[in-house]
């Protein structure tokens, strides 16, 4: 059967008959649910690897996490891949301000997502030191501390040209925007909620079952109701403001008699 996600210059791939892919032809539905999505992968023939074991062309898919928000969202997409067999790596910031990796909440999900058997890492914003190559040594021993891991590979927060070029580890470690990982292998984002380089299902690279990079923001998948990426924010914005000041009103009891007219 011809797949209708291919383009007319393609039809002469032969892919075998595939219904889980039939729902992700429409542009709509391309943050419907993350099962299906990698389902989709699975059935075109991938596996799932860690990036220091991708090596080779064909099959192999570095699947990568960077939490910006949320680690609710991550243990969300942890426990899906982890039911479909999927492992993917998990790169967390460690001077965020949107979460404390610290926090009971955040340390027990990321300590649960790393039991599932997925890879744990820093994100890591290179902006916030003078010298980088001191602020990632100093996040690579914190990390070692509270999470008893060694670091191989980062990933790197809203990289610039620079850092985005930069072919070299940093402070001896990989980081994902090594050529290795970056140019040799097509890569797909979902940054912003937008298929920047385009569905991975659109491309000749899936079609011919080419190796992958795919980064996922958990966000973008984990809201089900919301259609656009701006009423996904809206939504999640809300659930923050909320749970503000449920721990507000936890830890302050004056706040309580003001909470009622926030
Ligand atoms: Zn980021």
């Amino acid at each position: 059967m011809v797949n209708p996600l291919l383009s007319h210059a393609q039809h002469n791939v032969v892919v075998p008959d595939q219904d889980v892919l039939q729902q992700w032809k429409t542009p709509d539905n391309r943050f419907g649910s993350y099962e299906d999505f990698l389902k989709g992968f699975q059935t075109q023939g991938y596996r799932f690897t860690f990036f220091n074991e991708i090596n080779q062309p064909k099959k192999q898919i570095a699947l990568r996490h960077d939490i910006d928000f949320d680690t609710n969202f991550a243990l969300q997409s942890a426990l899906i891949e982890s039911k479909l067999g999927i492992k993917a790596t998990y790169f967390f910031l460690l001077r965020s301000n949107f979460y404390n990796i610290l926090s009971p909440q955040d340390f027990e999900n990321i300590q649960f997502i790393r039991k599932l058997g997925h890879c744990v890492s820093i994100h890591f914003d290179p902006s916030i030191y003078e010298d980088f190559h001191k602020g990632l040594q100093l996040e690579v021993d914190l990390f070692r501390e509270i999470f008893y891991l060694d670091v191989n590979i980062i990933s790197l927060h809203r990289p610039n040209t620079f850092f985005q070029e930069l072919d070299q580890p940093i402070y001896g470690i990989e980081h994902t925007y090594q050529s290795k990982y970056f140019r040799d292998i097509k890569y797909f984002a979902d940054s912003t909620g937008v298929w920047r380089f385009g569905h991975p299902f659109d491309s000749l690279e899936f079609s011919l079952q080419k190796s992958l990079h795919i980064l996922i923001h958990p966000i973008w998948w984990m809201l089900d109701e919301p259609s656009s990426n701006l009423d996904k924010l809206k939504v999640y914005f809300e659930q923050r403001v909320q749970a503000l000041k449920r721990e507000f009103s936890n830890n302050c009891i004056p706040f309580r008699k003001i909470n009622e007219s926030l």
